[in-house]
């Protein structure tokens, strides 16, 4: 099959969260399957020509936005695959697969400090810069001759596509066998906008009503998304079922119970050519399973640059997250308190919202000399914290699926996390209570269920004990550090949901 993964950020080219890390990887796994892959993307400020080796096609594609058209160039570059494959279910890779990602040049919408905003807010201009982008994803399609049998889309800045490839491009014979699946990251995130904006999409108002985009009188882009898919995913199985649920589903879980039959929870896997203590450049020790000397190496260099003391007998927490309400700090603040009575230091890197940068700042004032605290996006000092830390903390209200206590496992730097969404499908909570028999403590991490600051403080204490108890934790690591999540078998399940959607559409041209 030829498939065509859009996404607004893919790794290494751009990004702001996980969405990114899976774009970029998912390619490369599927190729491994033997099958024709390419991505499309936005060329913002970040994708340097020089440092990727990007080059212009020579082709430009017109596009129609409102009463005007707009052009853009298109670029190609390569996302590279350099691992030699073997691992859990993954056929061996030739050494070097490269896969094309094209780039939509349109500086006056891309070319800007942030993707989506600044921490003041979103761009105001975003319903324009991605109805322009879901658009030109196909109008690149044909000039670069790629002629999709599957678009996968991601989020709502590509919702668009399928809206399009089922109205404005439905009859174009260009896209006569190409299907849409749409995977939701993140359903909190939905390209609300106003009605005035309908003018953008080049659409009749006949799609602006409950059965389409329409949404309590505003444009809703994910939900386009959704609904003119041939198949949907989320991001892990929970969060697949909780957010055809009130609670988690911002409004449109009765849009997902709808289309319950086509909606299927797919876990993420992780990319191990980027995160592997074995190899990973960014640390100052490297470190296995077998190895961990290299652990507390990369552990005295993570709390040299945070400017605190390393000891062996204190465990240091992480955490790195975007700040925005989903991640759960509130939490923090109620106990703080309390928290820093505990033996243990705290390090934490992390963007976004303002009100959360200042109440972490906030923190790293008061307790200099337990907790380090930067305020940044630094990919470099991310592997750091992985490899250097011994526990890391993830306390979200929601979570489709969580990409750093994958990563935490990998380093041996067990996960803290609320049970929500992908958290809870793949932290199994350790439990020193239980005797420990072979198959008893089968925990890789520490879990909490309700969203309450006294059960956060509670796991935290608890983590803190077994930590003290040598034994305990070096079982815990060794269960840690021998999980797979690599991308085999969840780009597996993919390629499935591609046949799957492929015959949905073939079932509907013959119709
Ligand atoms: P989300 O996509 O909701 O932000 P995930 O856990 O799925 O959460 O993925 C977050 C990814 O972004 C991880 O790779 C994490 O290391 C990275 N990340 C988040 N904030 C930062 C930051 N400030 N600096 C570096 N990397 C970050």
């Amino acid at each position: 099959m030829k498939i065509l993964i859009a996404s607004p950020e893919i790794v290494p080219f751009a990004k702001t969260g996980g969405l990114a890390d899976v774009t970029g990887a998912l390619p490369k796994a599927i190729e491994r399957l033997g099958e024709d892959v390419a991505a499309i993307m936005p060329k913002y400020k970040t994708v340097d020509e020089k440092k990727f080796g990007l080059e212009y096609t020579g082709k430009n594609i017109r596009v129609p936005i409102s009463n005007r058209i707009e052009e853009a160039r298109i670029y190609k570059g390569y996302i590279n695959s350099q691992e030699s494959g073997g691992r859990t279910g993954v056929p061996p890779v030739s050494r070097q697969s490269k896969i094309p990602i094209y780039f939509i040049e349109k500086n006056e919408y891309y070319d800007r400090e942030y993707l989506y905003g600044t921490p003041q807010g979103d761009y105001p201009d975003n319903a324009e810069r991605f109805i322009y982008f879901s658009r030109a994803v196909l109008e690149a399609c044909k000039v670069i001759g790629f002629k999709p049998d599957i678009i996968h889309c991601n989020d709502w800045q590509t919702g668009m596509v399928p809206v399009y490839l089922k109205t404005l491009y439905k009859d174009d014979p260009f896209f006569k066998d190409t299907a849409a699946i749409f995977t939701v990251h993140n359903i909190g995130y939905q390209g609300l906008f106003w009605h005035f904006d309908m003018h953008l999409t080049n659409l009749g108002w006949d799609i602006f009503t409950p059965e389409g985009i329409e949404f309590y009188g505003k444009i809703n882009i994910l939900k386009g998304g959704i609904i003119y898919s041939d198949v949907i995913t989320a991001v892990s199985k929970t969060y697949s079922l909780e957010i055809q649920t009130e609670e988690y589903g911002r409004g449109l879980d009765g849009v997902l119970r709808k289309r319950k039959d086509d909606l299927y929870g797919v876990i993420n896997g992780i990319d191990y050519e980027e995160w592997n203590p074995e190899t990973d450049k960014h640390l100052a020790a490297r470190y296995s399973i077998d190895d961990l000397s290299g652990k507390w190496e990369c552990k005295k260099d993570l709390l040299n640059i945070y400017g605190l003391t390393p000891s062996k007998e204190i465990p240091v927490i992480a955490a790195i997250s975007r700040l925005d309400e989903q991640k759960g700090f509130d939490l923090i603040t109620e106990v703080i308190a309390d928290l820093m009575k505990l033996e243990f230091q705290f390090i934490f890197l992390g963007t976004g919202k303002e009100k959360y940068q200042k109440i972490f700042e906030d923190i790293g004032k008061k307790y200099p000399l337990k907790a380090g605290i930067k305020i940044g996006f630094d990919n470099a000092l991310a592997h750091k914290i992985e490899a250097g830390a011994d526990m890391f903390l993830m306390p979200s209200r929601y979570e489709p699926c969580g990409l750093n206590q994958l990563y935490s496992f990998k380093y041996g730097t067990i996960p803290i996390v609320r049970a929500t969404g992908g958290l809870n499908d793949t932290v199994e909570n350790y439990d020193p209570t239980l005797p420990r028999r072979a198959g008893e403590r089968e925990g890789n991490g520490f879990k909490f269920s309700e969203y309450s600051s006294k059960e956060l403080l509670s796991v935290i204490e608890r983590a803190v004990d077994v930590y003290n108890d040598h034994i305990g934790w070096k079982e815990l690591m060794n269960k840690a550090m021998g999980e797979d999540y690599s991308w085999g078998h969840s780009a597996r399940e993919y390629v499935d949901l591609y046949r799957k959607a492929k015959e949905k559409k073939e079932h509907q041209s013959t119709r």
